[in-house]
């Protein structure tokens, strides 16, 4: 998709100051959701977008940087069950 769109796909600080911005337009919408009930159809739509270019920016930037996601979760949340939550 990176290439397709003529994205760059070398510099992940490029990647991560798109993914800051996109998680900026993401606490704008769920900010609207005060007062309101965040499930309200128009609301969560707008929402469910955000979410979306979240985590397609976020899978870009671990693409540049080969990571893959889902063996870093897997990692991760094994290292976090055996973890203490408070
Ligand atoms: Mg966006």
């Amino acid at each position: 998709m990176n290439r397709e769109r003529g994205f760059d796909i070398t510099n992940p600080s490029v990647k991560m100051i798109k993914l800051v911005e996109e998680v900026g337009e993401l606490a704008k919408e769920v900010g609207k959701t005060i007062g309101v009930k965040p499930d309200r159809v128009d609301v969560k739509k707008d929402i469910e977008g955000e979410l979306a270019d979240v985590q397609i920016v976020l899978l870009g930037l671990a693409s540049t940087l080969s990571v893959d996601m889902a063996e870093a979760v897997e990692g991760k949340e094994t290292k976090n069950r055996k973890r203490t939550w408070k």
